[in-house]
């Protein structure tokens, strides 16, 4: 049986989800989700939620600060309960490094998120069990929070239902389906939906199936580790703050009193395309290789000394979908009309997806770009427009 509607998201993460409730809430138009398997199954489960504005570029600042805002007063608006850890971020990085965190406080400020240098006695009054140490800029974003993405995803879901977005779970769509230069639909394993305008929100799998139509993103799978350690039995050691370490390279932030999650700053990390540990997203292995389990523990020991005697819990791997500047591709298809994407997340999705979905959910109601997402378009590389937006320069200590 073939359905209509008048705007098709192919993907249920986080940003095609949000993508679909602000179309709603824009148009009150007919709105439908197609997700493959379960909403939040691909990356977004996965995430560690982690929300913060404390980065170089003015214009991701800004993203990451009205994101922040929608998350933190989203409960109070909708009714619908977010579970937001407002624990705050603290930075640790190099003196090397000042340049870059003062461009980063200055950006975060602007975009209304202040960020403050600490001494290293109120950096331990934030975080006991730092290593301490004078060598160490320490920078304080009190603003930063943390979410657990599926309970976020399925407040939201609640949210965009009641609202009247059609989310169709199970159902993958197999084609694209063009008359002349324009979309009209898409072919499911739930059947056709014919309509006007689609949103490929679904990350490297959207990437791959517009490579088919002849758009053509510089989106590459990368594997990534990480692991939940635990706190030494016996003690009263806990992480209280989401933790960045710039010379480690390491994030951490609190699970419950006793654990962390512990991941790689993996944007800082790669320097160049040839970099990425390209796997197939469907098929890769799903926990930590024993080297980097015993790379990131002695990582972690330098930032938190006490975690020396702490234990891996668990491990995971993912796949990320990375773009050349860790900064996504929101654009359509220059040569098919109706065709929209926002792919490429790079790790960093979450904390970007309530402006993505409102950004493009404008640009879908009013054929043109808006200006908040001027420069994340598809044509950035080739013309060397890339964003540079990391919270700290790159040192050889890293
Ligand atoms: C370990 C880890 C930690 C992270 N930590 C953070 C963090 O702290 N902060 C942060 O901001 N971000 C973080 N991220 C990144 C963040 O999770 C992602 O960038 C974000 O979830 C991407 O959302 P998405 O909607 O674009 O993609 P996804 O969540 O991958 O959603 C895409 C969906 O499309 C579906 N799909 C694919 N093909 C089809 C098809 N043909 N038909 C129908 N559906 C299809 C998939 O099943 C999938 O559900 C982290 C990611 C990981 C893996």
């Amino acid at each position: 049986m073939t359905q209509t509607a008048d705007f098709i998201i192919v993907g249920g993460g986080v940003t095609g989800l949000l993508s679909a409730l602000f179309l709603q809430e824009l148009t009150g138009a007919k709105v439908v989700l197609l997700e493959r398997h379960y909403m939040g199954s691909g990356q977004s489960h996965r995430a560690a939620g982690v929300c913060r504005a404390l980065v170089r570029e003015p214009a991701v600042a800004k993203a990451l600060s009205e994101s922040l805002c929608y998350f933190k007063t989203f409960s109070e608006r909708f009714d619908e309960e977010l579970p937001v850890h407002a624990v705050g971020y603290l930075l640790l990085a190099d003196p090397q490094q000042s340049e870059s965190i003062e461009e980063a406080m200055a950006a975060a400020g602007e975009a209304g998120c202040e960020a403050q240098k600490i001494d290293s006695r109120e950096a331990a009054e934030l975080q006991p069990g730092l290593r301490e140490d004078d060598q160490t800029l320490y920078v304080f974003e009190p603003g930063a929070i943390h979410l657990d993405p599926m309970p976020t995803l399925q407040a939201i879901r609640r949210l965009a239902q009641r609202r009247g977005v059609k989310i169709m779970e199970g159902c993958e769509v197999n084609d694209i389906l063009l008359s002349g230069d324009e979309v009209c639909g898409v072919e499911s394993s739930c059947g056709r939906f014919h309509g006007p305008q689609i949103l490929m929100a679904s990350s490297f799998w959207g990437a791959r199936q517009l490579s088919l139509l002849g758009v053509d993103l510089p989106v590459y799978s990368h594997r990534a580790e990480m692991a939940f350690f635990q706190v030494p039995s016996k003690t009263t050691f806990t992480l209280r703050r989401i933790l960045s370490d710039a010379r480690t390279l390491l994030y951490l932030r609190p699970e419950g009193d006793q654990q962390m999650f512990v991941g790689r700053r993996e944007s800082d990390r790669i320097e160049s395309v040839s970099d990425m540990e390209s796997q197939d997203p469907d098929q890769y292995k799903q926990t930590a290789e024993f080297e980097s389990v015993v790379d990131i523990h002695r990582r972690l020991e330098i930032t938190l000394p006490p975690m020396q005697e702490g234990f891996v819990h668990r491990t995971y791997a993912c796949v990320y979908d990375m773009t050349p500047d860790s900064m996504p591709v929101l654009d359509q298809a220059s040569s098919i009309k109706g065709l929209y994407f926002s792919v490429g997340f790079s790790g960093g999705g979450f904390s970007l997806s309530p402006w993505v979905g409102r950004a493009m959910a404008e640009f879908m109601v009013h054929q043109k770009r808006p200006a908040q997402i001027d420069g994340f378009d598809s044509n950035r590389f080739a013309e060397g427009r890339s964003f540079d937006w990391s919270n700290v320069a790159r040192t050889s200590s890293s």
